[in-house]
């Protein structure tokens, strides 16, 4: 009797010291139903033949015992993971230090290592997985919405897109009912200026990184998955915040561009430009920029109404030839057709405005045609005051409330009821029935159009965020559907940027999306009716950073 005892608690011990050694925590915790069964069976197969040789006499009944404990203790473990699944916390972003990882978009999705093996596990990894259901859902791609949707998020990726009743969903995932709102993708915003703009102050000392990492959580309140810095980052700053910031919006950086000496971008950016006079400096400052790798090279080809010397065309020759040797593509800001033609013929690869001083014609847009990868980015948000021919209803709305101070909302209200010279008035107004009508005639002709405001520098003011979704409307007044623009925001700009996990919900993509409290295809200013916003994966705390800025008395820092 004694002896059978031992048999069995010899067992019972090699079983476990088996299940530890076997790495029953590497395998049995984090990866498949396979990972556990086979973890189960080796530990069984040992436990059983240790019992046996301790009593040989009833080696069955051991390995009958054994066995038991096993699959008891495999029941509980499938127990525990079904209640931490269903209990865990929804993690949050925007608290200071909260972030989770962020892997380098583009590069290949860096799973941490105990995740490696949940391919093929049902259950276990549910325990990470959460399903969003019962919203409209609006891929990003210019397709229909799929009302009644389900969609299934696994730590920070879309693992499955579809129909509630059709979709299947993990047992045991966190679910997030979203009946009645409407689900969209991220925005991305492909030309901005951070650094300078802080409440109304528009300044070089403003360029700090505290100020940087704290616009990026306005875009991030917004649902702006990434932006690119056009060109006037200062020195290495934005590739170290770059490199290191955890926070929910991505930023990439043009680092700073070209142009001739002191004629680049307006205002206190101004300085940070390239200037450059020799095709030979241009090629070398190319090269020395590519070593930080910039997410694209930007230009300036504009004589500012002749106030400064324009690029010349040799010059952006050399630095578009040399940008294309370092692998990089190159953005040009421009003001004419005439340059938007050269440029073209020189290579450029896209467009940070669309040209005001003429209509598009057959000539351009045959070239366009040639080469469809050439983007504009339409910049509307720069003429706002003349597009809109009376107070916009979105000066009035709560959101603009909650992440403006009370100056800040006056001085872009007040840019709409002072009125200018009437001359001024005119001429503003010509320009901007010109451009839209560019953007319309450019949309008809299938050119590439992504979404750019310019926030931050001189025209887009510091309404970071905001901006990004009036452009959606802008955009519609200039002759896109919602859903157009709503593509052009998301799909088509991630695509300008290279952000190829970026722009539509679709299995395999980040999950980055908006949830909204109305149908942004009924009427574009839904889409700031923001219930909530979601960043790879995880909802940003958008309570937090509202409560943040409601009480930093200098507006726009960021506490340290
Ligand atoms: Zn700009």
């Amino acid at each position: 009797m004694t002896r059978t005892v031992a048999g069995r608690l010899a067992g019972i011990f090699a079983a476990t010291a088996a299940l530890i050694a076997i790495g029953f925590v590497s395998i049995g915790f984090y990866a498949s139903y396979g990972g556990l069964v086979i973890a189960g069976a080796v530990a069984i197969f040992v436990g059983s033949t240790v019992a046996a040789a301790v009593d040989p006499t009833r080696a069955e009944n051991h390995a009958g015992v054994v066995a038991f404990y096993i699959l008891a203790l495999g029941a509980a473990y499938f127990l525990m993971a079904l209640t931490s699944a269903s209990l865990a916390p929804a993690r949050a972003l925007g608290g200071p230090g909260v972030y989770p990882p962020m892997p380098r978009d583009g590069a290949p999705v860096t799973y941490p290592p105990q995740r490696l093996n949940l391919h093929g596990g049902l259950v276990l990894q549910a325990a990470t997985m959460t399903v969003f259901e019962g919203a409209r859902l609006i891929a990003g791609d210019g397709s229909a919405p799929i009302d009644n949707a389900a969609f299934v998020v696994d730590g920070d990726r879309i693992t499955a897109v579809g129909r509630k009743e059709s979709l299947q969903t993990p047992l045991g995932a966190r679910r997030v009912d979203l009946t009645g709102k409407t689900v969209m993708p991220a925005l991305v915003d492909a030309h901005v200026h951070l650094g300078y703009r802080s409440g109304t102050t528009f300044t070089a000392a403003n360029y700090t990184r505290e100020n940087l990492l704290d616009t990026l959580d306005r875009f991030a309140y917004f649902g702006v998955a990434a932006v690119l810095e056009a060109g006037t980052g200062r020195g290495e700053l934005p590739f170290q915040v770059r490199a290191g910031a955890g926070t929910p919006t991505r930023y990439l950086t043009a680092g700073s561009g070209f142009a001739m000496p002191n004629a680049g971008p307006g205002g206190p950016m101004r300085d940070a430009a390239r200037g450059v006079t020799t095709e030979a400096d241009a090629r070398a400052q190319v090269q020395e920029l590519a070593r930080r790798k910039p997410d694209l090279v930007k230009i300036w080809v504009d004589d500012r109404n002749g106030t400064v010397e324009k690029l010349e065309p040799n010059l952006y020759r050399a630095i578009i030839d040399e940008a294309h040797k370092q692998n990089l593509r190159v953005m040009a800001h421009i003001a004419t057709l005439d340059d938007a033609k050269d440029l073209v013929r020189a290579g450029v690869d896209g467009f940070a405005h669309v040209f005001r001083d003429r209509a598009a014609d057959a000539e351009l847009l045959a070239m366009l045609k040639a080469r469809p990868n050439v983007f504009f980015l339409e910049t509307l948000w720069g003429v706002r005051t003349a597009i809109y021919q009376e107070t916009p209803a979105w000066l009035a709305e709560p959101i603009t409330r909650e992440a403006l101070s009370p100056a800040q909302i006056a001085q872009l209200r007040d840019a709409f009821l002072v009125p200018a010279a009437p001359a001024t008035v005119q001429r503003a107004l010509e320009e901007a029935d010109r451009l839209t009508s560019n953007v319309a005639a450019l949309h008809k002709a299938g050119v590439k159009l992504g979404l750019g405001t310019d926030t931050g520098g001189v025209t887009g003011g510091g309404y970071f965020g905001l901006a990004t979704h009036v452009e959606l409307e802008l955009l519609v007044k200039a002759g896109l559907t919602p859903a157009q623009a709503i593509a052009a925001g998301t799909r088509t700009s991630a695509e300008i940027l290279g952000l190829t996990n970026l722009g539509t919900l679709a299995p395999g993509k980040s999950a980055d999306f908006l949830v909204l409290d109305a149908n942004p295809l009924d009427a574009i200013g839904n889409t700031r009716k923001i219930a909530r916003v979601y960043a790879r994966g995880a909802e940003v705390d958008r309570a937090a950073l509202k409560a943040r800025w409601a009480a930093s008395t200098t507006a726009g820092r960021r506490p340290m």
